[in-house]
């Protein structure tokens, strides 16, 4: 399952969510710590990890 880096527009709380493509369709995420839905979307350049090679 995909994760998705967000940040908490009301406390500035980054988390991670893992989300199904279709919760993240839905789009109604929440901030785990003040529980507002003012949260956006962060594209990390240096924490991509997509594949796992062992
Ligand atoms: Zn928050």
């Amino acid at each position: 399952m995909p994760m998705y880096d967000f940040q908490c527009e009301s406390c500035q709380l980054s988390f991670t969510l893992k989300l199904s493509f279709a919760e993240y369709e839905q789009g109604n995420f929440t901030c785990p710590s003040c529980k507002s839905s003012n949260v956006r979307r962060v594209i990390s350049h240096v924490n991509v990890r997509t594949s796992r090679k062992s």
